[in-house]
Order: structure tokens, then sequence, then C-alpha cells
């Protein structure tokens, strides 16, 4: 959080948007509101009032059974997926790059690492940012709640990234620069459906595109959209993972049936949708 960046941090006290400057352990408005450094680099910008649990956002283990999952490169196509998409879009040193739902941050990490670019990760969960901070110190992480607002001035970023996660269209269209290119990425239909079939019986398919076109119209133009399927054989403890991360509400009962299973095939299914913002505001 210390190295110099065109990025601009904005206060999340309720009305004030000042713009924050870096102190060698803090962050302040002119206003006076002050936002300490975690000893592990983050910052956090959640204000009490804005958050709906003393704990938002994905648990301690939630973000252990995610580290786990990434680890095991059961996500592997998606993490190449977009490092292939960054570099179509020409994304390099200097790139300005914001994934919005970071989680624990491998994603994004491992773009800046290949890249080059100064990547921005934002959640709502500390224990995720926390995760994140510790595992890939360049990268420059905070704690907020996107759907609120996203804590930075106008037209910061070249490319904002939600990776199965937040679709806040009237923040993202801020924040990006003229042109800026904003990468969806949307479970597909057949994602997990063999744990639907365990779970419910049947799968719905579900094509979450046009919803999100619908959601982004006005403000982006859908330049390209295409799909990523794979197939991962889980043993029984990547299957308890897939559980923890997927299926949090599930009743005890119904997780109780499927944890039974030693060796399960689950497919992984996306959809990737690239949009652009205009090139002058209007
Ligand atoms: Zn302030």
């Amino acid at each position: 959080m210390s190295q110099e960046s065109r990025v601009r941090l904005v206060c999340t006290v309720r009305g004030c948007a000042r713009e924050l400057s870096a102190g060698s352990a803090s962050h302040s408005c002119v206003a006076g509101h002050s936002f300490d450094l975690a000893r592990s680099g983050y910052l956090n910008l959640l204000q009490v009032q804005d958050r709906r649990s003393s704990q938002p956002g994905d648990s301690t283990e939630v973000v252990a059974a995610r580290r786990r999952w990434m680890k095991s490169g059961r996500a592997a196509p998606l993490a190449q997926a977009l490092l292939e998409e960054a570099r179509r879009l020409g994304v390099g040193e200097g790139t300005r790059v914001l994934d919005v739902g970071c989680g624990e941050g491998s994603f994004l990490g491992e773009l800046e690492a290949a890249c080059g670019c100064e990547g921005w990760g934002v959640d709502i969960s500390r224990a995720a940012i926390e995760a994140a901070a510790r595992r890939f110190p360049s990268v420059r992480w905070v704690v907020c709640n996107a759907d609120l607002g996203l804590p930075f001035a106008a037209q910061s970023f070249e490319l904002v990234l939600s990776i199965t996660a937040r679709r806040n269209a009237a923040e993202f269209a801020r924040v990006l620069a003229p042109g800026g290119a904003l990468l969806f990425v949307v479970p597909g239909e057949d994602d997990q459906h063999e744990l639907r079939e365990l779970l419910h019986g049947e799968a719905f398919a579900v094509d979450r595109v046009p919803g999100l076109e619908a959601d982004l119209a006005g403000k982006f133009v859908l330049e390209r959209r295409w799909r990523l399927e794979w197939v991962n054989t889980l043993d029984r403890e990547s299957f308890g993972d897939l559980l923890a991360l997927a299926y949090r509400g599930a009743r005890d009962s119904q997780r109780a049936r499927l944890e039974r299973r030693d060796e399960v095939r689950v497919t992984s299914s996306y959809q990737l949708a690239l949009f652009r913002a205009p090139l002058s505001a209007s």
C-alpha cells in the first residue's frame, strides 16, 4: 500500500468521499477521518454501519477451503483464461486492475505476478483480505462494501474484474477509465450440475448473461462472451471444500448425504463476458 500509485482512494465515512492521503501507518482525509493499515498491509475502509454482521462475507473456514481449492489446481483453467484475456487486452505494467469481490486473492495475485499490472482487490470479508495480503503483499488490498460503493476516485482503472462476485453497474462505470474493460465471470448453466442433481434431484439450467447485459445496458457494451468448462475428479477432502464453498446454505442433512461419497466428478462451467465502457463520458 505504500508504493506510489495513480489510483486515488476516497473516504468511506457517509457523506464524506474526500480523497485519502497515505501516511506510514494510516490513510486519512482532510475532514480528519482516519483508517489504520493492518500489520499485513491491507486497508480496512468498511464502516461499522455498512456491514450486516460483525464478520461479514466469507468466514476464516470458507477462506481456508477456497485457498485449498485454488492450491489444488482445480480452478487453474479459469486462472489461465483470465490471464489470456488480460494479455489480449494489453494488460501490463502501469495497467490498473481492480478485482471486486476478490476473496482470498489468488486470481488477482497471479494475474499481477504474470502481467506486472497494478492490482487492487476489494472484498467485504476481513478474513479473505487478510489471507490475500499475506500471500500477495505487492497487490493493494482493501476491505469495503462494494455494493454500497467503491472507495476510489472516478476513472481509476483500466480493467475491472468481477469473478462470480459483485455487480454494481453504476460504480463499475464510475471507476473505469474511458474505454476501460469490465470482465465478468458468472457460473455457466452446467456448473456443478452433478451436485445440484444430488441435492435437489434435478439441475435447473440458468443462463446468467442476459440478466447481466440488462443490468449493464446503457453503461457498457458487450464486446464478447465465451464459455469455459472442465471436469474435476474430487477426493473426499476436496469435495468437502467444494461443499463448504458452494453450499454454505445447505442443510446439514443434505451435506451429510453428499459427504459420504469417496470420489465424485464435478463439472466446473463458466461464462465469461467482456464489456466496454464508452470512450468518452456521455
Ligand atoms: Zn472523510
